[in-house]
């Protein structure tokens, strides 16, 4: 290393980045054995109608619990899986299992039941990513109008016209999308219209501010009112307690998934809770 005056500070910058790359590479590693060690695994969590508090889908959320019994979070993990190229691999196996899951709770019954699953970007906009699709579908025989796609409002607003054309595609499918976490990115309403989309997730973060002061709610009221303009479906996601879907159908939302109603559960436990009285 060429000593300067900013010598210490090169140092300090180089440490601190290569422990943070030294990092991320260890735990690609990690990831790619613990996929294919079936360390990954999927939770499910129920969607709820708030006017009749029946559940009509599930979200499904990838887990990972590593051989040493260690949790990692999706937000720590999804981004390795994007920015190493496993996220294709990743991506198709969660589809194929949520899928499978699917067929299952209409076997047990559950009919008209919908399965959510979230579709990564860098996946996305794979160039087999609607070949991958159909593939799943008829290899399962999920019926396309049960799965909806969740994309996240971020990955909207990168080159609209290549996202437009992709969303014409996966609609052709029959498949339906809802775009997650509404109201953290900074969608255009010229630029939403223009979407093949089904359905608007509004962010936790704004619903868990409904309660707190008299402008909590502006933002949540904003994304009900622009879903019914637009004609789409709205859903409320990480409500929490009472008073949040309590205000939340009093804005004329009726559709909402959160810890209030259950947690992202094991496929047996979802079975479990859906056969119980809600
Ligand atoms: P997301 O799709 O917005 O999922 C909602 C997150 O909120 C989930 O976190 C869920 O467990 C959590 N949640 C649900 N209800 C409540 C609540 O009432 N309170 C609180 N505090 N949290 C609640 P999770 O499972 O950790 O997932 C985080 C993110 O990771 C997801 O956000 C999604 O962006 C990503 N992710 C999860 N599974 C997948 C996947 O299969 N593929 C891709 N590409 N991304 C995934
Ligand atoms: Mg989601
Ligand atoms: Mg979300
Ligand atoms: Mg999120």
């Amino acid at each position: 290393r060429a000593k300067s005056q900013h010598g210490s500070k090169h140092f300090y910058f180089t440490r601190g980045l290569g422990i943070a790359i030294r990092e991320r590479v260890r735990m690609m590693h990690a990831l790619r054995r613990g996929f294919r060690r079936g360390e990954l695994y999927l939770a499910y969590q129920p969607q709820v109608d708030l006017d009749t508090g029946h559940s009509f889908g599930a979200e499904a959320l990838l887990r990972w619990r590593t051989e040493d019994g260690e949790d990692v979070a999706p937000d720590r993990f999804v981004p390795i899986a994007e920015y190493s190229g496993l996220i294709a691999e990743i991506g198709e196996w969660v589809l194929l299992q949520a899928c499978r899951e699917l067929m299952r709770l209409r076997a047990a019954g559950h009919t008209g039941f919908t399965m959510s699953v979230n579709v990564s970007q860098v996946q996305f906009r794979h160039p087999h990513f609607i070949d991958m699709l159909r593939r799943v579908l008829q290899e399962t025989g999920a019926p396309a109008e049960n799965i909806e796609l969740e994309i996240t409002e971020s990955m909207a607003m990168e080159e609209p016209d290549v996202l437009a054309e992709l969303l014409a595609q996966v609609k052709g499918t029959g498949v339906s999308i809802a775009i997650d976490d509404f109201g953290t990115g900074f969608s255009s309403l010229s630029h939403l219209q223009r979407l093949q989309v089904d359905r608007l997730k509004i962010d936790r973060a704004f619903v868990s501010e409904i309660t707190g002061s008299a402008r909590g709610s502006s933002i949540a009221e904003m994304v009900i009112q622009l879903g019914r303009n637009l004609g789409l479906s709205i859903i409320a996601e990480g409500v929490e307690d009472e008073r949040q879907a309590h205000i939340l159908r009093a804005l004329g939302c009726r559709k909402a998934q959160g810890f209030l109603f259950a947690r992202p559960l094991a496929p047996d436990a979802l079975l479990d809770w859906l056969a119980q009285p809600h």
